[in-house]
């Protein structure tokens, strides 16, 4: 008999989900509660502009993330392929090199400009120190800790190790787990050399994925309904149904694919999950910023993303270089800081300021919005426990970048997340992916 299953929520986590069960058998049904899908990796429309909700950068070594977008049929071009370049114009660049792994990254570094011998005996002490390590690092170390062990320097800590683990674990190097971040190196870094690229999209992120992924459902004949939030879970002895459902339904299995955030009022008439919700509870989130500066001429960029250093921005890019109309420019701040003491138009003239700074005199600033996510992930630190996809009610699973992975909230672990949960699925039911 074919399984029916409600995804609740059409984030990237969500239609992994919802993808990898219909490929498998199953009828697929996808709630969204919003009219846009992608949740916090969306498009907003803003002053009659389409801008995403957060700048977003994926690496070469989002394999799962990668192959969904073949799967439901995106064309490779919408990412932007760059080799890793670490530039702070007038302070350092580090280029990977066009060779096989790890030459790549040995003559990058050789070549950097900016980091002296110091620097870079330093950034071999740290990967050689996590290679002989098999990257595990005790569970209660955080990054600030494993730098300050394996003594690196002032210089590469500010310009490389911070704003890298910044970036990619959303919290700041005092409070980030040092596991994960060892485990974001192993796939990045010291990984094929493809997986340390940069991968820029070209296209908003709902199109980059969630709007593809539930077109390629509903050719299939599974639904995915917006605007349709489910506002409870329940279960009796025929399997769930979900108040809000407007077409109400039993299901034999939910998988739920929102934020960790809105779990519990999803699952409060099922006491079996209170483990699970005091579990997520315990979760602390960090912000990300993301300015959007329309300058009323060109902006002339290095690279499509160049590092901020010594104020509130982190990393620039040049959104003229990734589609975007002549002088777009968005500056990403990720994790709590001191930028959150200024108001607004503060911040907006403090990064136009520092942009100006790196990049030179720049054209009149034409438009600005600036986006706060205050929840924007989970806060990654060390010794966190995440909940796993199987939950203690059977048939009821959970999806999403807080789900136990060994990556910290990014595209690639909601999607890993959701692939789980829809194999998991799969198999409960005897089941399997097909090949196609
Ligand atoms: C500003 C910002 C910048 C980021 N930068 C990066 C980056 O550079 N690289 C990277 O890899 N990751 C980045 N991330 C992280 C990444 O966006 C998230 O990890 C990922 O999008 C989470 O996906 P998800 O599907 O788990 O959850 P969500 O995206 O939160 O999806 C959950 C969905 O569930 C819906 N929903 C909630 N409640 C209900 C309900 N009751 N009924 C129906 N629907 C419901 C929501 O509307 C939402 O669409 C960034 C995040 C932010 C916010």
């Amino acid at each position: 008999m074919t399984p029916s299953v409600a995804i609740v929520g059409g984030g990237y986590a969500g239609f992994a989900a919802a993808v990898t069960l219909a490929r498998g058998g199953a009828r697929v049904t996808l709630f969204e509660a919003s009219r846009v899908l992608g949740g916090r990796a969306r498009v907003v429309e803003t002053d009659g502009q389409r801008v995403d909700n957060g700048q977003h950068i994926l690496l070469g070594a989002y394999s799962e993330t990668l192959r969904l977008l073949r799967l439901v049929g995106v064309r490779p071009s919408v990412l932007a392929t760059r080799r890793l370049a670490l530039v702070y114009p007038g302070h350092c660049e580090l280029r990977a090199a066009a060779l096989p792994a790890p030459l790549h990254l040995a003559l990058g570094l050789l070549r950097a400009r900016g980091l002296g011998t110091a620097d870079k005996l330093a950034m071999l002490r740290l990967m050689r120190h996590l290679k002989r390590q098999r990257f595990r690092v005790a569970p209660d170390r955080s990054v600030g800790t494993l730098l300050t062990e394996t003594a690196q320097t002032e210089r590469l800590v500010r310009l490389v190790w911070e704003p890298l683990c910044v970036a990619a674990l959303n919290t700041p190097v005092a409070d980030a787990s040092a596991q994960v971040f060892a485990h974001v190196l192993r796939d990045s870094l010291a990984g094929s050399a493809s997986a340390s690229d940069l991968l820029l999209p070209r296209v908003d992120l709902s199109e980059l994925f969630p709007v593809p992924a539930s077109r390629w459902l509903a050719l299939r004949g599974h639904t995915v309904r917006i605007v349709e939030p489910v506002k409870a879970i329940q279960r009796d002895d025929t399997g769930f149904r979900l108040d809000g459902d407007p077409f109400p339904t039993c299901y034999d299995h939910v998988v739920i694919a929102t934020a960790p955030y809105h779990v519990a009022a999803l699952v409060t008439g099922l006491p079996g999950m209170r483990p699970v919700v005091t579990q997520i509870e315990r979760l602390r989130h960090e912000p990300i910023v993301t300015a959007w500066l329309g300058f009323d001429g060109p902006v002339s960029f290095p690279e499509p993303m160049i590092g901020l250093s010594g104020g509130y921005g982190q990393w620039a890019f040049d959104r003229t270089a990734l589609g975007g109309p002549t002088g777009l420019v968005s500056i990403v701040i990720s994790a709590s800081g001191l930028h959150q003491q200024l108001d607004r138009d503060a911040l907006r003239d403090a990064l136009v300021a520092e942009l100006a700074a790196a990049l030179g005199p720049l054209p009149r600033l034409a438009w600005s919005r600036l986006i706060t996510e205050k929840r924007a992930t989970f806060a990654c630190t060390p010794g966190l426990e995440r909940p796993t996809p199987r939950t203690p009610e059977p048939g009821l699973w959970l999806a999403g970048d807080y789900v136990a992975s060994d990556y910290p909230a990014t595209l690639e672990s909601a999607v890993r997340s959701g692939v789980a949960a829809g194999r998991a699925i799969l198999n409960a039911c005897g089941l399997k992916e097909s090949l196609f």
